[in-house]
């Protein structure tokens, strides 16, 4: 069994420095739920939640909790451009959804919008509208809007922030802290 130390030791000094609390997760949280209930109140269509994994998990299981109306979930997974500056094509989808999204409302949960280059680029929208889906939109709870390379619309944005790196509440760093309850920011000892 490795010792947690072990774990962190192997990637560059750095420490995690709180930055959105629990509290304020949660106070938010329920703000969007609302907001999201209310704009689906009059629908009479199938609501779906579509998560991309892994980082939404944890914000999409805490998200369906704040909506007081029938909906559904699923997941996707993409695969990372990684390094790459060209992008076109890099990027795929790795996990499918599980079930039709024909005649379904349909909400992309993202845990954070930087470039916007893996929304654009693997056609999740596009692919889900070509489904029949009856609408498509995002959700994301961190925005970084000073990082954008192509525009995406966000209809729902829990918190606008500038450009940290950050970890916690599902997102992370070499795939560790996606458990922590708030969200921090990582910083690199020189
Ligand atoms: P984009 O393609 O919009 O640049 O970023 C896509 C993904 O990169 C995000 O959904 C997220 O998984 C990851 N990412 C971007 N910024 C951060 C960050 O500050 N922290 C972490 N942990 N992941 C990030
Ligand atoms: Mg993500
Ligand atoms: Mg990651």
């Amino acid at each position: 069994m490795n010792r947690m130390s072990d774990i962190t030791e192997a990637l560059p000094p750095h420490r995690v420095v709180p930055f959105i609390t629990e509290e304020q997760i949660q106070h938010r949280l329920q703000q969007l739920g609302k907001q999201i209930t209310e704009d689906y109140r009059d629908v009479h269509r199938p609501l779906l939640l579509v998560g991309v994994l892994k980082g939404a998990a944890i914000f999409l299981a805490d998200l369906v909790r704040s909506i007081s109306r029938p909906v559904e979930f699923d997941f996707v997974a993409i695969s990372s451009y990684g390094k790459a500056t060209h992008t076109s094509g890099e990027v795929r989808i790795l996990k499918d959804l599980d079930a039709s999204v024909a005649g379904k409302d349909v909400i992309i949960v993202e845990d954070i919008l930087d470039t916007g280059l893996t929304l654009r680029f693997s056609y999740l929208m596009e692919n889900i509208r070509n489904r029949h889906a009856a609408s498509v939109s995002v959700c994301v709870l961190l925005d970084k809007p000073s990082r954008r390379r192509v525009p995406i619309e966000v209809r729902y944005c829990g918190f606008r922030i500038d450009n940290h790196f950050v970890v916690g509440y599902g997102m992370d760093y070499a795939e560790q802290y996606r458990n922590l309850p708030y969200i921090g920011i990582v910083e690199i000892s020189e």
